[in-house]
């Protein structure tokens, strides 16, 4: 595996593909552990530079009120990343670890056609409402109300799922005629270096428009958090970066779009079918080594059920397919790295400590020396107070709480710093009511899917700020401006 050249992938900055300020690092397939290849390490003047072609593109350029050229060229990214999707692939799987099955899905393929609903939006959008002649305080008045960019936006963005981040933050912001500098986490820097070469080699997009600066330095993400060049900052990632994203751009009172982090309930009520739950349970969590934002890591089961739910959980979770993300079959590939293994078996040792059992799992799985595997583990005798029970582990490690009755899991699962996303499953009306107790984002109900492109996704409480994807997503990325024209008597 390696990029077509053989030498390092480059940044986008002002329309052109160049070599990093601070040399090049290394990326990494954690799934062999072995080096793949290495990318541009974009260092401050990198960014500055980028940052300022972005600004110069959105001031002084038609690409903010030209949406025919937006959706042209969002349309042309769309077309251009499915044309080289196999090479795409690859990299998603050697990088990221991702299992083949989910680049099908919402590792490539279905955030790369997703770029539609963004250019369909802004083709069809009400950029411009007329409010009529009205009398407010006795001034006769034309009133307009007008959709407009926000101007430069700070898109940074996590390893987990690079191309559903990225193209989620890019396809609204570009298509609501904002310019991006965007900033991809450290440990998989080719999936956005591609976006990068594709959209410099094959599309319209105007110089300046799309910068990407990969780094190895997450200070070059704080940088573009506080410079008073940029509007709005997009961010996801976790919760604790997320904060300090949002004091950083609290200087310059920059508008701020926050993912965050997750410890999303799996509900299962009294009148639910319990196999056929605790092997949803089982698979959610175990899918990409545990390493999604709003998978269901607390699965909340009747106490009388308990043991039943238990063993259930722990037989559908020692099934997992674990192992080689290329493996077609594979489920469960490795973590991201030495640091996130070492992390979630830290987690696994405190959960010990704190009085609590594997059910199954616990440690590295037999027959997988290379790697940054970890077995999936199922949690049992703790209760919601336990810190694995709170914290987010982003392994493939699910935590089994009892509870008693619908009130009372409702109560558990509301019971997070966390308001991501949840699962109920039980009869419709009675999993319908709980649905509406939760303070989450999303709630899925019997296995609906609630990922869609028109469909808006994030966080309550400390999971985040704003929405992306959907109507909501796109309009997150518009200013409002009133046009209060006066009307003269003779114009009557
Ligand atoms: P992270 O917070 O460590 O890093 C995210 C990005 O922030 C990276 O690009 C990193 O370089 C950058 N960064 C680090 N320090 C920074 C700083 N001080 N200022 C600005 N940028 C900085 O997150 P991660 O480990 O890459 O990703 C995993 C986390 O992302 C999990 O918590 C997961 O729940 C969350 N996530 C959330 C969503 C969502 O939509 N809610 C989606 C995917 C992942």
């Amino acid at each position: 595996m390696g990029t077509v050249t053989g030498q390092p992938t480059q940044l986008l900055i002002d329309g052109a593909l160049v070599p990093g300020g601070a040399g090049a690092f290394p990326t990494i397939n954690p799934a062999t552990e072995e080096p793949i290849g290495e990318a541009a390490d974009a260092d401050a003047a990198d960014l500055d530079r980028a940052i300022a072609a972005a600004r110069t593109a959105f001031d002084s350029s038609d690409w903010c009120r030209d949406t025919e050229l937006r959706v042209h060229c969002l349309r042309q990214l769309r077309d251009a990343l499915n044309d080289e999707i196999e090479t795409l692939r690859e990299i998603t799987i050697a990088e990221v670890g991702a299992p083949r099955s989910l680049t099908y899905r919402g590792q490539l393929q279905t955030p790369v056609d997703d770029l539609e609903f963004p250019a369909a939006t802004a083709d069809n959008y009400p950029w411009r409402v007329d409010l009529g002649v009205a009398a407010p305080m006795g001034i006769t008045t034309a009133r307009t109300i007008v959709r407009e960019p926000l101007g430069v936006v700070g898109a940074i963005t996590p390893w987990n799922f690079p191309h559903q981040v990225t193209l989620a933050k890019l396809g609204p912001a570009l298509a609501a005629g904002n310019t991006v500098v965007l900033k991809p986490a450290p440990d998989t820097p080719w999936c956005a270096a591609e976006v990068g070469r594709i959209i410099a080699e094959k599309t319209d997009f105007p110089a300046g428009v799309v910068n990407i600066v990969t780094a190895s330095d997450h200070r070059i993400g704080a940088r573009l958090a506080e410079d008073a060049r940029v509007d709005a900052v997009s961010f996801t990632g976790s919760t604790v970066t997320g904060r300090s994203v949002m004091t950083a751009a609290a200087q310059t009172i920059k508008k701020v779009f926050l993912e965050l982090g997750g410890k999303s309930a799996f509900i299962v009520l009294d009148d639910a079918d319990l196999d056929a739950a605790c092997t949803a349970a089982a698979s959610t969590v175990s899918m990409h080594a545990g390493q999604g934002c709003a998978l269901t890591t607390r699965l909340l089961v009747p106490r009388e059920r308990h043991r039943e739910a238990l063993d259930a959980v722990a037989t559908a979770m020692s099934r997992v397919p674990v192992g080689d993300p290329s493996d077609p079959k594979t489920l469960c590939g490795p973590l991201i790295s030495a640091r996130q293994r070492d992390r979630v078996q830290s987690y696994l040792e405190l959960a010990i400590a704190e009085g609590g059992t594997f059910h199954c799992g616990g440690g590295r799985p037999a027959g997988l020396d290379r790697g940054f595997f970890i077995e999936p583990t199922v949690i049992a005798g703790l209760t919601n107070d336990a810190r694995v029970a709170r914290e987010e582990i982003f392994g493939p490690v699910l935590v089994v709480l009892a509870h008693d009755g619908a009130a009372d899991a409702a109560r558990i699962a509301n019971d997070s710093p966390y308001g991501l996303s949840a699962t109920v499953f039980g009869s419709d009306d009675r999993a319908a009511r709980v649905a509406s107790r939760l303070r989450v984002g999303t709630v899925n109900v019997n296995g609906g899917m609630w990922y869609s492109a028109d469909v808006p996704f994030g966080g309550y409480k400390q999971s985040g700020v704003g929405r992306e994807m959907g109507l909501a997503g796109f309009e997150e990325y518009l200013e409002t401006k009133v046009v209060a024209t006066a009307v003269r008597e003779r114009e009557r």
